[in-house]
């Protein structure tokens, strides 16, 4: 059996922290954000090859080599794009322009969801040093970093490959076959998940 494929970040995108130069360079990509909806190219849907206005730009990384920063969108969506939710285009767009995407959808949420600090309440402020992305509050010094969440993804990468095939005639002996075999995915991830909170429970109860 293959490995499962996810748009996850690729050779051809690369995540980067930094500072945003004063001047872009020629050829880099600037990702417009409404809120969680980034901004594209309307139909076909592709990212925007042009500057489209931004505030609080940040540094994404790298796109097939192009510099790639972005921001919450200045202004109204411009004429020819649309705002869309990236569970949308995870099918429309290239896999890694995909993945430039929703890194840059995780890092604009964390920049809009921690203007203040959690522990005083007074604002916060990037942090000075631009290799580190933190925000950093002015009254107490609490760092706030972007959240990394695990998750458990159970990939039924054949299944799924043979019932999108199987556009006639359903096999109802198939069918059932493979709804056992998704079962028994669902319960081996289930049994992971429980294994891992087993093992983060005897290891914070170690004194
Ligand atoms: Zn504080």
């Amino acid at each position: 059996m293959s490995l499962p494929v996810f748009p996850g970040p690729t050779p051809a995108f690369a995540p980067a922290i930094g500072a945003v130069p004063a001047t872009l360079p020629p050829g880099a990509r600037v990702l417009a954000f409404d809120g969680a909806f980034v901004v594209v190219r309307d139909a076909p849907a592709a990212l925007p090859d042009e500057a489209l206005p931004i505030t609080t730009p940040h540094l994404i990384g790298t796109l097939d080599g192009a510099l790639v920063v972005a921001g919450a969108l200045q202004g109204e969506v411009p004429e020819g794009h649309r705002a869309m939710d990236l569970r949308g285009l995870a099918s429309a767009l290239p896999a890694a322009h995909w993945a430039a995407a929703a890194y840059a959808a995780q890092v604009l949420h964390w920049d809009r969801t921690n203007r203040f600090c959690g522990a005083c309440g007074r604002p916060t402020v990037p942090a000075a040093d631009p290799a580190k992305r933190a925000k950093v509050c002015e009254g107490c010094g609490h760092e706030v970093y972007p959240r990394v969440s695990p998750c458990t993804i159970t990939a039924i990468h054949d299944g799924a490959l043979t019932a999108r095939s199987e556009l006639s005639g359903v096999n109802f002996d198939a069918e059932a076959i493979d709804l056992v075999r998704f079962q028994q995915a669902y319960q081996a991830s289930s049994r992971v998940v429980q294994v891992a909170r087993e093992t983060f429970q005897s290891i914070l109860e170690i004194r």
